[in-house]
């Protein structure tokens, strides 16, 4: 079996001992690796989730790469992250690029299991087989950035690559994320809190071995028809504008969030554009390892806030700038800047302080509860204050927004739970609730919570293949379908960006046997993909997770859009009703959202089918 490592750390940090877990050709073939991996893990390491306090000793943190990872693979060099989340209860997962995860297979690992907590602060060094836990008691307090460069410096080596979490982690911020390589992210579901609860401040890894694969001429062969067709048409807006192109198409077509999503268009599109942005704010385009396509924009502030520089993608800046007024990239850029290095996830503190402007300008989130701010929207002062408040847990506001939009709503109450917009506890990503309404299903039913990344369902919306301003029976189709190829993708792990250059499952299957030499049809890979979703599932319904949990916020029925371009929009209750049941139908599991035993023993979960399944 090449293409893994065939082995992953396991890391006590209540003793501080270390041993050695296999990876066999059982689970490749079953789980493939990221998602898989992780879904198989955590489900086996948390038989009682919802027994589990996602912020004690007792809840697990898990990272895998995917078999791609370190190989000459076209954007293959992703890694992920799984635990228990402490912001939605549920399954918790995320994925980050850059160099991180091609120097980890490079050091012979699949993954790292850490269980407990360490008694001090700790980060991970793993050099190769080198694996040593180390004091962080310096670095506590330090943000992100700054723990890079001191761990590097301290290990004498710029080639180590460093994942760490900042302030906001370490004070156990529901929204706080794990940085790695100064702008990468395994942005949500709050994991960075999971990290600062075990006192762990960083994993630095170095790794100088070779990662075999099964087909080295055969695989530079695709490789390069896949890196040719990188340079196509399906990755152009990428490689210009980055994912900030997006904001005019969503603009014109009314799915842009504005103001809380009260809106789906912004009067100031223009001026936070990925068009404008290229031409006043980017200072350079990077990569992340074995990418051809570089859509990373970094942006650097021109006039307020000079010398502010981070890396803006559409999310952080729809989330950040429109959906809180905001029409000036300097502002955006600061505060994606203020996210990054305190530590937190930029769609989640976006959505969460648009709610809060909106609550403030209702009347119902009073100045003495916002400290003082003025948290209109558009006051990019205010913007900025309450974000570096929400990553420190500082002040009343601080300690509300730290929560996440679900938990600070019922808090606050008086209403406010009206205008949280999130589906089981994760913010909603910059996706009109109303006006792309298969993606809404998408959202709604996903397994991380409203989550745009677990089945693309908003691209049959945005390119016109279906009614978007409407749900019928059919739409649960198109999520079932996006969410079983997604699986694979996020297990193999392979960029996003890249699936448009895959003419169908057979070349991810291909990639796979080239890569590990098991054999693998696009059909054995799309019934793993349909495996791991299932199995996800089923963690989240031992947390309590049933049909109750797959609908959109109250916002989606209740408040028709007002912007020309879409008005009147809303989602009809009895057409949502049908969607959901023609997904559910799709999946095989019961009406109320529970996979059946017939659907997990077909799938050869069968511990899961005896555990979870119902009859169908
Ligand atoms: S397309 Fe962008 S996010 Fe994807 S691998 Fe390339 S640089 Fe990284």
């Amino acid at each position: 079996m090449k293409g893994y490592a065939g082995k992953y750390l396991i890391v006590d940090l209540s003793k501080g001992k270390t041993s050695v877990g296999r990876v066999d050709e059982s689970m490749a073939l079953n789980y493939i690796g990221g998602y898989g991996f992780g879904a198989r893990t955590l489900y086996d390491m948390l038989p009682n989730p919802a027994q589990v306090d996602p912020l004690s000793p007792e809840n697990v943190l898990i990272w895998w790469t995917g078999p791609l990872a370190g190989t000459l693979s076209s954007a293959g060099n992703k890694y992920s992250v799984f635990a228990k989340s402490p912001l939605t209860g549920i399954f918790g997962f995320g994925i980050s690029s850059g160099l991180f995860a091609s120097e980890f297979k490079s050091a012979g690992w699949d993954g790292i299991v850490f269980t407990g907590r360490a008694e001090k602060p700790v980060y991970l060094m793993v050099d190769d087989d080198n694996v040593e836990l180390r004091d962080a008691s310096q670095l506590w307090g330090r943000t992100t950035w700054e723990t890079e460069e001191m761990i590097k410096e301290e290990l004498g080596d710029e080639s180590f690559t460093v994942a760490s979490i900042g302030p906001a982690g370490e004070r156990m911020v529901k929204l706080a994320n794990i940085t790695n390589e100064r702008n990468r992210q395994v942005g949500r579901c709050g994991l960075g809190a999971v990290m600062g609860s075990k006192n762990l401040k960083a994993v630095a890894i170095r790794g100088t071995g070779d990662v075999e694969v099964a087909d080295i001429e055969g695989l530079v062969r695709f490789v390069a028809d896949l890196n040719e067709r990188c340079q196509g048409p399906a990755t152009e807006k990428y490689r210009i504008y980055g994912t900030p192109a997006n904001i005019l198409v969503h603009n014109k077509l009314g799915c842009l969030p504005s103001y809380n999503f009260q809106r789906g268009t912004f009067e100031y599109a223009e001026e936070v554009s990925g068009e404008m942005m290229l031409k006043t704010h980017v200072k350079k385009i990077i990569a992340c390892a074995g990418c051809p396509i570089a859509c990373d924009h970094v942006n650097q502030a021109r006039e307020l806030y000079s010398g502010a520089i981070s890396s803006v993608d559409y999310e952080s800046l729809a989330l950040l700038g429109p959906n809180c007024g905001i029409g000036s990239l300097d502002v955006i850029t600061k505060a994606v800047e203020i996210c990054d290095t305190l530590g937190v996830d930029t769609i989640s503190a976006g959505n969460v302080v648009g709610w809060a402007m909106e609550c403030y300008e209702k009347g119902i989130l009073s100045k003495d509860e916002a400290d003082g701010i003025d948290l209109r929207f558009g006051n990019g002062e205010a913007l900025l204050e309450a974000l570096r408040r929400l990553c420190l847990k500082e002040g009343k506001l601080g300690n509300l927004l730290a929560e996440g939009v679900r938990r600070a709503s019922q808090i606050l109450g008086r209403g406010s739970e009206r205008f949280a917009v999130h589906c089981k506890g994760l913010e909603w990503a910059a996706y009109e609730l109303r006006s792309l309404q298969t993606s809404t299903l998408g959202f709604a039913v996903s397994n991380r919570g409203a989550d745009y990344l677990r089945s693309g369902s908003y691209q049959v919306d945005v390119k016109g293949q279906v009614d978007r301003l409407r749900l019928d029976r059919s739409r649960g189709k198109i999520v079932y379908e996006g969410e079983n190829l997604y699986a694979v993708i996020d297990s193999l792990i392979i960029c996003k960006f890249t699936r448009g250059i895959f003419k169908s499952a057979d070349e991810l299957a291909r990639l796979y046997t080239l890569v590990t030499g098991l054999s693998m049809t696009g059909e054995q890979i799309i019934k793993a993909g349909e495996r791991i979703h299932n199995l996800a599932r089923c963690f989240n319904v031992k947390c309590g997770i049933s049909r109750k949990d797959d609908y959109p916020p109250p916002r989606a029925f209740e408040d028709p859009l007002p912007d020309d371009v879409v008005k009147g929009a809303v989602i009809k209750r009895e057409e949502y009703e049908e969607a959901l049941d023609g997904y559910y139908e799709c999946r095989g599991w019961s009406k109320d959202g529970i996979p059946t035993k017939r659907k997990l023993l077909e799938l050869g979960l069968v511990k899961e089918a005896e555990e979870v399944g119902v009859e169908a």
